[in-house]
């Protein structure tokens, strides 16, 4: 053992405060100080983007320059240095490929991280005296080609020989995909035969991503459950070979959140302060929110928001097909965030006025009193590599209703009627209808049950997302690279106000510990109740709600009702699962056992393992395009001229335009009746591209074109999984709307669209 410290160089293309568009900015920006609390030296390589505020850009310190070779190209690479919390950042300084107003979204995309990637190795030999990178930690698509470049173009040279390698997926929907043509004009590779095989993914592409997943020396992602997900075709994005073979260097390391910045208990941003000793600041903060979005201020009305990237991802077709229901059920729905969706949420927020509410923006300081004057927190992803908006919102006592996938499974545990645990709401597969019963599961338990539903509040806020924990995982696998180099941790750590107990269920704080056993007698039919099928709105309406609400009639619906409905309820999903459950059961059931974390308990393992299995059942195809891609193609074939179409076309080269033409092709044909019937032409843009997907014979169709043509290389199979659930979803919709309730006649609570906003969420 030496006494050297692990010194590593964490490299990404986003980091807080200084530049985010979404979790990759927010793990950047406090996993490095947990690291160095965890006793690591730590340099944070970041480009100067031009929009780093002049706070950060006047204070940085110029400490070397020298030029990288691209290609052809030689290219200025100046680094720029600034220390922050005892973490050194190191600003990566080309203005021609980042002085711009934005840090994705252009053409060039492609030349610009490979730059940084390549700037990235470089630098190792221009780092403040006394460093000396043992590892290189990089992040995401944009500085996957570190690891390759390392490895081919430098690892003669005695000062790499001793950098390893670590990758960590965020989110394997972005690649970094592009023309092969880029291996020599850009990459300069061409003439490696090892690098141009390992990077290839078809005749005329090649994957970033994949190149880092071969060179480097340990892959991690960000939640153990997301780890072996990525493993299968269902989840994998084309890319579950490779992990598959390299499982053996694969791990899961959950990300925490910057638990300084989310505090209710000091946060400035939010109208009263409230810890969970002392609630009494959360229900001022929820009618604030209510009067702030023009929402009727009433603590009988759950209010539920998302703040979220308005994306097929985020789970948004499951919404639009449910929010009928659960607005006319007596649930406020209040949603901030950009994306394809933007339309149907103004259409819903126009139609439910004084129930629903959208803020199409990014906005710091909204989502802050959003996440501190909601009572739920809605996030029913496709998939999730982790989420940080369910741990945040649990910190402010805001309960999750979330899909059992990914870190969602990993950090939310469902509320168990019989014990009192949980520390939200989940339900198993993509689909509309068991996503409104999970939503009513908590309203019902919002209104009949305060109890149980504070206790649920307290095991949320308990519960700890502090990063120290991660910090820690990622300090043993660097101690496995190296295991010379001993990783003690200092004594002082970081600053954590909360407690650190191991799990959120663990957690019994402070409230009455008497109430479990009143909940359980009680819950069973109200629960069940809330199963309820779309069509019967009106049973889930508030019982003690004094005025009805939009169009439900509040109360009346009795324990008669319920049960009829729960049984109906009971039979619906059924053929799905079954359906789901046959072939894949076996896989789930092993692997979600082996990885499960502490944090759930057995209930919601078997539910993850029901996930699973539908998904697996569900994919048929096998395209290797991600759903990022899919969402590329169809924005750029709507609108090629605005901002957030670029953007999102990034990551797609010329190969891309195929799958444009198929997305959008399919967008016209295959229209749900949901979005139909309710949504005028608003939803049907955007929704539209699920529809597509849910289709599966064409689905099947166009795969099998997809895979002659490599041009065409995208999108059906991510979308298969939502296959069952969009067309099972269908017929509901026409009941669902139906009862959906009076027309709106108030205006719309104005839903400001803020085009600039838009390019702030549009991530990668
Ligand atoms: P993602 O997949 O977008 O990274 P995460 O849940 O991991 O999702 O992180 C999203 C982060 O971005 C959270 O901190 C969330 O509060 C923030 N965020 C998302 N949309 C908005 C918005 N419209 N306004 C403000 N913050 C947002």
């Amino acid at each position: 053992m030496s006494d050297k410290k692990m010194q590593v160089v964490f490299a990404s293309a986003e980091a807080a405060p200084f530049v985010k568009t979404g979790g990759l900015g927010d793990v950047a920006g406090s996993l490095p100080r947990a690291l160095v609390a965890a006793g690591a030296d730590v340099i944070v390589m970041v480009p100067k983007y031009g929009t780093i505020a002049s706070e950060y850009t006047d204070r940085m310190e110029h400490v070397a320059d020298f030029y990288v070779s691209l290609g052809w190209r030689n290219e200025y690479c100046g680094l720029e240095r600034l220390v922050i919390d005892g973490v050194t950042y190191l600003f990566i300084d080309n203005e021609r490929y980042f002085k711009r107003d934005y840090p994705y979204g252009f053409f060039d995309d492609g030349e610009r991280f490979a730059f940084f990637s390549k700037a990235v190795t470089e630098s190792l030999q221009h780092l403040p005296e006394g460093f000396q990178c043992d590892v290189l930690h990089c992040n995401d698509w944009h500085t996957a080609l570190a690891p390759v470049f390392l490895r081919e173009f430098y690892q003669g040279l005695p000062l790499y020989e001793r950098v390893k390698t670590v990758f960590s997926i965020h989110n394997i929907a972005f690649q970094g995909q592009y023309a092969d043509t880029i291996l020599n004009d850009i990459l300069g590779m061409a003439h490696i035969p090892n690098a141009a095989r390992q990077l290839r993914c078809d005749e005329r592409s090649i994957n970033y991503m994949q190149g880092a997943l071969d060179y480097s020396d340990a892959i991690t992602t960000v939640s153990p459950s997301y780890a072996w997900e990525i493993q299968t075709p269902e989840y994998g994005e084309g890319l579950d070979g490779i992990l598959r073979r390299r499982s053996n260097v694969l791990s899961g390391i959950l990300n925490g959140i910057d638990t300084d910045a989310w505090n209710p208990a000091t946060d400035p941003m939010i109208h009263a302060n409230y810890s969970a000793a002392d609630m009494s600041g959360k229900k001022a903060c929820k009618a604030a929110l209510q009067e702030e979005l023009g929402l009727e201020v009433r603590d009988d009305r759950p209010l539920m928001v998302m703040v979220t990237r308005l994306t097929r991802q985020k789970g948004m077709d499951l919404v639009t097909y449910a929010l009928d229901r659960i607005l006319s059920g007596g649930v406020q729905v209040a949603v901030l965030g950009t994306g394809d969706y933007e339309e149907p949420m103004r259409y819903f927020a126009n139609k439910y006025p004084g129930t629903c509410a959208a803020r199409i923006t990014f906005d710091n300081a909204l989502s802050h009193r959003m996440y501190a004057g909601a009572d739920m927190f809605l996030m029913p992803s496709l998939f999730e590599p982790c989420g940080l908006s369910q741990m945040i919102a649990m910190r402010y006592g805001t309960l999750p209703v979330v899909r059992e996938t990914g870190g969602l499974r990993d950090t939310v545990a469902p509320y168990n009627q019989f014990t009192g645990e949980g520390t939200g709401f989940t339900f198993a597969n993509f689909n509309g209808d068991e996503m409104g019963d999970a939503v009513f599961r908590g309203a019902r338990l919002y209104w009949d049950d305060h109890a149980a539903w504070d206790q649920l509040v307290q095991n949320a806020m308990a519960a700890d997302f502090s990063w120290v924990r991660s910090a820690d995982e990622y300090m043993n696998l660097y101690h496995n690279l190296h295991p010379e180099i001993d990783i003690t941790k200092p004594e002082p750590v970081v600053a954590e106000p909360e407690p650190a107990e191991p799990t959120a269920v663990e957690a019994e704080p402070a409230a009455p510990a008497s109430e479990p056993a009143v909940t359980e007698a009680e819950p069973a039919p109200k629960t069940e109740q809330a199963a309820e099928p779309a069509d019967d709105a009106k049973a889930e309406a508030p019982a003690k709600a004094e005025e009805p609400a939009p169009k439900a009639e509040p109360a009346k619906k009795t324990a008669a009702k319920k049960t009829t409905a729960s049984k109906t309820a009971a039979k619906k999903p059924a053929a799905r699962k079954t359906a789901a459950t046959k072939s894949t059961a076996t896989k789930a059931a092993e692997k979600p056992a082996a990885k499960a974390t502490a944090t759930k308990p057995a209930v919601s393992k078997a539910a993850a393992t029901k996930t699973t299995a539908a998904k697996a059942t569900a994919t048929k195809t096998t395209t290797k395009a991600t759903a990022s891609k899919a969402t590329a193609a169809k924005t750029t074939a709507k609108k090629p001229s605005t901002a957030s179409a670029t953007k999102t076309a990034t990551k797609s080269t010329a190969t891309k335009a195929a799958p444009a033409k198929a997305a959008a092709t399919k967008t016209t044909a295959d229209k749900p009746a949901t979005a139909a019937a309710t949504a005028p032409k608003a939803t049907s843009a955007k929704t539209a591209p699920k529809a597509a997907a849910a289709k599966t014979a064409p689905a099947k169709a166009s795969t099998s074109k997809a895979a002659t043509s490599s041009a065409a290389k995208a999108t059906v199979k991510s979308a298969a999984p939502k296959a069952t659930a969009a067309k099972a979803a269908a017929p509901k919709a026409a009941a669902q709307d139906s009862s959906a309730a009076t027309p709106a006649d108030k205006p719309a609570p104005k839903a400001k669209s803020v085009s600039a906003a838009k390019r702030t969420t549009r991530k990668r």
